[in-house]
């Protein structure tokens, strides 16, 4: 029995590209010298990642400012005070506002792909942001001449093209990051927000065709930054049942860091439908200590008790730096983990045969 095991994104970036970033945004070094830094990280971080047997792989995101800000990175049409994100740390991330007139992408993930695609013959996964986080970067007051029917209009032009782009470049699969789902739900209990966000990533799902959509995944999270999260107290089966409304094949949920994960699977074999496929999170990126194998194989054969082994996948709990500036985790944990993730899963495989 074959269970598919794919990363989600990001691995820490080394220090001397975090250097190169910060430098030549205060443009204190030319922008080739910055690309020579971002091209020695992205040799590394595959070398390093194919070295791990994951079948599947990504550039670790070396390139991307934060999975959320790389489509606006760069953009003169923002102000600095949009909405701010608190986590349970007491930490916060501010998003900015957008104040122009006509909303664009300043950069497309399948940029970042074509890159990665030139140093490996692996299959290469690429992420991109939903439009239901972007959605949240139009002003609570308005832009007076651009409203807010007309941004998103131009919003969901842009994301198709994003994911259209990854596709063209040779993606593997396109993962959409929805890290906002269960925030949704926190900020607004009666789950307005959720349906609208759900509808939003819909009416961009919709514009592909159903062999694609088979290929466009969907990752949602408590939003891991800094070892700590926004959203984790809101449960599973209040997200679970809208999530997978959404018009894609496969789902990629955080969940080896979860408490209660009887309640999940239990959740997930309610609502998933039998064209998706799970791909669980068996490694949690939050934690410094590494999983073994076997306890990776053991969380698979528990939930193939629960979920049909036929739509199972694995997957890490999250990205391991979906900030770029969150250095909190090492980059050899980072790969450490990814291994035991492919380890624990080829060991569960050989189970499931029986
Ligand atoms: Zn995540």
């Amino acid at each position: 029995m074959k269970i598919p095991t794919e990363p989600i994104g990001s691995i820490p970036r080394p220090g001397y590209l975090l250097e190169a970033m910060s430098a030549f945004a205060q443009a204190k070094i030319p922008e080739a010298e910055f690309n020579q830094a971002l091209e020695k990280a992205l040799k590394e971080t595959i070398s390093l990642f194919e070295q791990t047997g994951s079948p599947v792989i990504t550039d670790g995101e070396q390139g991307k400012p934060s999975f959320a800000t790389y489509p606006i990175h760069g953009s003169r049409e923002l102000a600095p005070d949009g909405v701010v994100i608190p986590f349970a740390d007491g930490h916060t991330r501010q998003l900015p506002k957008f104040t122009g007139r006509k909303f664009k992408y300043e950069n497309f993930a399948g940029n970042y792909l074509k890159r990665a695609k030139q140093l490996t013959s692996l299959p290469v996964k690429q992420a991109v942001i939903s439009v239901s986080a972007l959605s949240l970067l139009y002003p609570q007051e308005g832009i007076d001449g651009y409203t807010q029917t007309q941004f998103i209009a131009d919003l969901l032009n842009e994301a198709e093209k994003d994911i259209r782009q990854c596709f063209n470049n040779g993606a593997y699969t396109v993962q959409i990051d929805f890290t906002e789902a269960r925030l949704a739900i926190k900020l607004d209990p009666s789950k307005s927000l959720l349906k609208m966000f759900i509808d939003l990533n819909n009416q961009v799902l919709d514009r592909f065709t159903k062999e694609e959509q088979n290929r466009i995944g969907v990752h949602t999270c408590p939003g891991g930054d800094n070892d700590s999260t926004h959203s984790a107290d809101v449960g599973y089966p209040e997200l679970l049942p809208y999530l997978f409304q959404l018009h894609a094949g496969n789902f990629y949920l955080e969940y080896a860091a979860e408490k209660n994960k009887k309640d999940t699977l239990r959740s997930i074999k309610e609502s998933v439908q039998p064209n998706q496929r799970v791909f669980l999170g068996v490694t949690n990126v939050l934690d410094k200590r590494i999983e073994t194998p076997q306890e990776i194989r053991d969380l698979i054969l528990e939930a193939a008790d629960i979920l049909p082994p036929s739509q199972l996948g694995t997957t890490d709990d999250c990205g391991f730096s979906p900030f770029a500036d969150d250095i909190s985790t090492a980059r050899d944990l980072a790969f450490a983990k990814i291994k035991a993730r492919v380890q624990g899963t080829i060991l569960a495989e050989s189970q499931l045969r029986l």
